[in-house]
């Protein structure tokens, strides 16, 4: 797999592919997201909740399942800290989108925290039924919406959002440009763009791509969890720079998210989670055995957790 490339197609190659071909490959990467997000989405609310993202730890003391739902909510405010997103009446975000809302957990959050209006979109109709469900459960009916369409053509016109929010999406995008162009595209001028996304580690001077044993683990974990080639936090600042973008800032949070795969095999090998993930499926069951791997890629240091943010110029 082109592990180095920014744009690079959606599944591992040798060979060069048409663009006939490279859009073959994107439907199917498409199509397999939906599908697995429609199977297992109902089982990780089950037993997680309704925040399908890794938890921000402090440290890594040994945490009870409520621990990790607040962790969970930690992430949300650590990363809208970090953008320096404002609380003040005035500046506040009044418009949200969320890319890649999953079953609309960050979406309700931000509505409720700043009065916004939120917009969600997946490529899962389960995911977005239900987060309409939760939605007018919780009596936000009238802020926040929930549609499927692919992140890579949203269906929102140009500077509509002053909060561009993507928690976990951004790893599934089969093209980085792309994916980046459309959040800059719906910015309102002087938006925040968050994206909170899995990277490989930066590659180091002189060096062309990963190892090959980094590319082992990464191609098993892109293939279970429908992945397409996995880019460094260092080619997401590269792009968003290419953007001219502005206030483009990084940080690398693997240290603060180790505790959540051992939480989540620990809650999948428990009863509940066995008997969840024989009834949801093989997409499921596949998914899970590559936690593991997630662990030993960040031990490894070949996959990091980073949040990138910047700003549209005004
Ligand atoms: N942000 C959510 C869910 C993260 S799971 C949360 O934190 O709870 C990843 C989400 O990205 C899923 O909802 C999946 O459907 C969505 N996704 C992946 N590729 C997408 C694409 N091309 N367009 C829109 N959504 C996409």
């Amino acid at each position: 797999m082109a592990t180095t490339a920014v744009g690079v197609s959606a599944t591992p190659m040798t060979e060069k592919l048409t663009a006939a071909d490279d859009d073959q490959q994107q439907q199917k990467l498409k199509k397999g997201i939906a599908e697995f997000y429609d199977e297992s989405s109902g089982m990780w609310e089950n037993i997680w909740g309704e925040h399908m993202h890794h938890g921000y730890y402090n440290s890594d003391d040994v945490v009870e399942l409520s621990d990790h739902r607040s962790a969970q909510i930690r992430m949300i405010e650590q990363a809208l800290t970090f953008a320096s997103v404002s609380d003040d009446l005035e500046k506040k975000p009044k418009t949200i989108v969320d890319v890649g809302c999953g079953i609309g957990g960050s979406s309700r959050y931000l509505a409720r925290k700043y009065g916004a209006e939120c917009h969600g979109i997946t490529l899962s109709p389960v995911q977005a039924e239900r987060a309409n469900a939760l939605a007018a459960a919780q009596g936000l009916a009238d802020k926040v919406s929930f549609q499927v369409a692919d992140a890579l053509n949203q269906p929102f016109p140009d500077g509509k959002f002053d909060l561009v929010w993507s928690m976990e999406s951004g790893e599934h995008m089969p093209d980085k440009l792309k994916f980046v162009s459309e959040l800059t595209r719906v910015a309102a001028p002087g938006a925040t763009i968050i994206i909170v996304t899995w990277c490989h580690r930066d590659l180091n001077p002189g060096e062309k791509s990963l190892r090959p044993e980094e590319e082992k683990i990464l191609n098993k974990i892109c293939s279970s969890f429908y992945l397409p080639a996995w880019c460094s936090t260092a080619d997401y600042v590269k792009l968003l720079e290419s953007l001219s973008l502005q206030d483009i800032k990084s940080a690398d949070w693997s240290g603060n998210v180790a505790p959540f795969w051992p939480a989540v095999i620990k809650t999948a090998l428990s009863w509940k989670g066995i008997t969840s993930l024989l009834r949801s499926g093989w997409k499921s069951i596949r998914g899970a055995m590559v936690m593991p791997l997630m662990i030993e890629g960040f031990k490894k240091d070949v996959i990091k957790f980073s949040i990138i943010t910047c700003k549209k110029p005004e």
